[in-house]
């Protein structure tokens, strides 16, 4: 088991057929991830085609992740929290900025996943929408949105099944906000 410390990231490899658990060691915590096949770099996790294919923006037990070319890279095996999104983009420093109203530095996923991903070919232009494990966005019939404590409590988990040789990108989201207001770490498994 690996823990990604509070507000990091790590990317690292997979092969067809492993299991990736992500768990919440220490309480509700979200963690973002981004993938694209090995050796394809450009070919990457597609939140578009997955809602498209999947016909729900609600993924959980039982749903496929897709790529950009419509290829199927992750089956969600098991899902103890229930509730994921794949709506918005990882946190960056634009975001924080937008938020806080400040140039002050703080740490975000999408920094964290680029420079992870950066020595398997993966540039920041192409980490789009990720997979927002445990993150719970609230929705009206209008369409608005709104974001709401993580699904996951202390030691939630979600399995996902590898269905491709691929490179992943995961953090311990840095959103103070997305987290309930304290961030903590996440500890991932692969099998
Ligand atoms: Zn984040």
């Amino acid at each position: 088991m690996i823990r990604i410390p509070t507000q990091h990231g790590n990317a690292f490899e997979l092969k067809a057929g492993q299991r990736l658990k992500v768990m919440t060691p220490l309480g509700p915590q979200v963690a973002d991830l981004f993938c694209v096949f090995k050796g394809q770099p450009k070919d990457s996790l597609s939140s578009g085609r997955s809602i498209d294919y999947e016909d729900s923006f609600l993924f959980t037990t039982g749903n496929f992740l897709i790529s950009q070319s419509g290829e199927r890279m992750f089956e969600i095996e098991d899902d103890t929290a229930g509730r994921n999104d794949f709506l918005v983009a990882p946190c960056s420093a634009q975001m924080f900025r937008m938020i806080s109203g400040t140039d002050t530095y703080h740490p975000s996923c999408l920094e964290n996943l680029t420079k992870a991903l950066q020595p398997f070919g993966v540039e920041e232009w192409q980490i789009g929408t990720t997979f927002n494990l445990f993150m719970r966005i609230g929705f009206t019939a209008h369409g608005k949105i709104k974001l709401l404590k993580p699904s996951s409590n202390k030691n939630s988990y979600i399995v996902l099944k590898s269905l491709a040789e691929m490179i992943v990108g995961l953090t311990a989201c840095a959103d103070e906000g997305s987290n309930g207001g304290v961030c903590k770490p996440i500890d991932y498994l692969i099998y």
